[in-house]
């Protein structure tokens, strides 16, 4: 199963708890995903998303994960704010890109 912003479990409780606490960090799978459209633009070609024209278009609409993942939700790219990736996910990172391993949805 693909891990969208659509089915993120992490997302999902963000949403319920919206009102509640403001500073919850995204989920780490989340984070790759747009963590991966930023490589992709140091890479040579790919199809562009059909809306933002930016991003490698990797859904099945054609649109890049920023589309569906920011935007209409709380949640923010960091790399796009100009913020440093969290803790939890550069460890995640590194584990990931040590042993060539595909990152598994929690
Ligand atoms: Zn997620
Ligand atoms: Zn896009
Ligand atoms: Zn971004």
């Amino acid at each position: 199963m693909n891990h969208t912003a659509q089915n993120c479990p992490r997302r999902k409780k963000i949403k319920r708890q919206e009102l509640g606490s403001q500073e919850e960090s995204m989920c780490i799978v989340c984070e790759h995903e747009l963590w991966d459209e930023h490589r992709a633009l140091e890479r040579e070609f790919f199809k562009a998303c059909k809306r933002c024209k930016k991003f490698p278009g990797g859904s099945s609409q054609g649109t890049c994960y920023h589309c569906f993942a920011v935007g209409n939700t709380i949640d923010e790219c960091p790399e796009c704010a100009g913020k440093p990736w969290s803790e939890e996910f550069l460890e995640a990172k590194e584990e990931i890109e040590g042993p060539d391993k595909p990152l598994v949805p929690f």
